[in-house]
């Protein structure tokens, strides 16, 4: 292992009260005290705090707090200073150049989280999990990624990798004896476990599609005839929200996605370019534009204006759109203008006409009625995602791949005792299951993995 000293900014760019520099490696301590004269640091214990000034040879560059980890006792293992400064952007710099004189080299991207996997302090998938937690912007984001920083996913496989670790060195000792034509391991109690082993790699598959709801969002198209209400219920559903809500501008602007919070969980609203100019000159949507907008939705939000009369239309651009993976909500709109009766009828006639499963929800977005069915509606959608028996939920598309690749070779290795296949081949598709199920925490893995996974995280982690 290469550990040589290495620094970087661990705070965001910028002003603030405090920056943070990490200094990590062999020689952190003296590459620091040539700067710090006041103590020395190699007598100090690990965990303590030091207070002076950070010097460029005779020059005082800012007064600093040290606090130094002495290896193995750190988060890459390695002896670790951290220099807070205040945190201005310039004096950061002049520390930094400071620190690469002293014999320290810049890092690179996710350098100081791979030390910490490479060193055993931490899995793969713990690493990843700190960019998750970084990266988290609501509840159930941070608590899926803290759960996984917690080592959640690798404890769920590693029992049953142990398991099967077992079983691969019973087959291969039958190997050694392949004259005598023995069976150390038990093909029944074999299969019971590959039966353990598949049911929990499903249940861990099925969960990627709620991870990718907490990961991404859950996107969400609003669709319906010019008038129908789209830009005033987009801005009634909004209206709380506008102080977390963000706006996502593509290279188009037929590609404005704004994000919708509703108990923790993010929904994206597709392609809102339109919706929020109401003065604009109003032009029907095409089917075509329409099917390009749910295409990559979860829901579909259809408005229809209860106050109109005829619903053939509206009818007919559902049924175009309809998939038997997006969740379809009608809305019945501006209710506020018309009687029960009358709302109460277009919901008759929605059902009578659309087989789908859908549910159909009557608002006004002017007088904020309903508004909040329809986001229960949306976050229920969400919740029936969560399955009750999982508390891991993969949200990691490398994990879920893995997952994949493991359930395929635990497959074949069942195949392989039905078929009474050799001792050799069973062995051989053990092994590559056993892989498979090690690439996720990364006890199996190879550099390309590892430099795709390390060089999307930010210098300094
Ligand atoms: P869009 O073309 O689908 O985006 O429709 P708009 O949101 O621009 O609404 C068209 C017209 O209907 C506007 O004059 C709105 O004020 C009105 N409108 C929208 N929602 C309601 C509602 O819930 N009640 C009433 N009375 N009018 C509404």
């Amino acid at each position: 292992m290469n550990n040589d000293t290495i620094c970087a900014l661990a705070t965001a760019n910028g002003v603030g009260a405090l920056g943070i520099i990490r200094v990590s490696g062999n020689d952190a301590l003296s590459v620091v005290q040539k700067s710090f004269p006041k103590k020395n640091l190699a007598k100090q214990k690990s965990h303590t705090i030091h207070y002076g000034y950070f010097m460029d040879g005779d020059e005082a560059i800012d007064e600093v707090m040290l606090s130094i980890f002495l290896a193995p006792k750190s988060f890459t293992t390695e002896n670790s200073v951290e220099i807070a400064f205040h945190g201005s952007p310039h004096i950061g710099k002049r520390i930094l150049e400071t620190l690469t004189k002293n014999g320290a080299r810049m890092a690179k991207a996710g350098e100081f989280t791979l030390r910490a996997f490479i060193n055993g302090r931490i899995d793969l998938s713990q690493a990843e999990a700190i960019a998750d937690v970084i990266a988290s912007e609501n509840e159930a984001s941070r608590k899926v990624a803290i759960n996984q920083l917690k080592g959640g996913i690798t404890n769920e496989i590693s029992f049953l990798r142990t398991d099967l670790l077992n079983f691969v060195s019973l087959v291969e000792l039958e190997l050694d004896f392949a004259e005598e034509d023995v069976e150390f391991a038990d093909r029944s109690a074999l299969n019971q476990l590959l039966d353990k082993i598949e049911l929990k790699l499903n249940s861990l598959i099925d969960s990627f599609q709620y991870g990718n709801a907490i990961k991404n969002g859950t996107a969400v198209a609003i669709i319906g005839k010019p008038n129908a209400g789209k830009s005033t219920l987009l801005n009634a559903l909004l209206k709380e929200e506008r102080a977390i809500v963000s706006s996502i501008a593509g290279t188009t602007r037929d590609t404005i996605e704004e994000i919708l919070h509703i108990k923790g969980h993010a929904f994206r609203l597709i392609d809102t370019a339109g919706l929020r100019e109401t003065e604009n000159e109003i032009e029907a949507i095409g089917v075509k534009k329409a099917k390009e907008k749910v295409e990559n939705a979860n829901i579909l939000v259809y408005l229809a204006d209860a106050a109109t009369e005829n619903f053939s239309d509206d009818i007919e651009m559902i049924k175009s759109l309809q998939r038997d993976d997006l969740k379809l909500i009608i809305c019945a709109t501006k209710i506020d203008e018309v009687s029960p009766t009358t709302y109460e009828k277009v919901e008759t006639i929605f059902r009578n006409e659309i087989s789908q499963e859908f549910d159909f929800i009557k608002i006004s977005a002017v007088e904020n009625q309903n508004i909040q069915d329809l986001k229960n509606e949306l976050s229920s959608y969400v919740e029936q995602l969560k399955s009750a028996e999982n508390n891991v939920v993969i949200t990691n598309q490398r994990h879920f791949e893995a997952l994949g690749k493991s359930l395929d070779a635990v497959n074949k290795v069942k195949e392989a005792i039905i078929f009474q296949i050799s001792t050799e081949l069973l062995a051989y598709e053990l092994r590559n299951a056993l892989e498979h199920l090690g690439e996720i925490s990364g006890e199996v893995t190879n550099d390309e993995v590892l430099g795709n996974i390390f060089s999307k995280f930010c210098i300094g982690k």
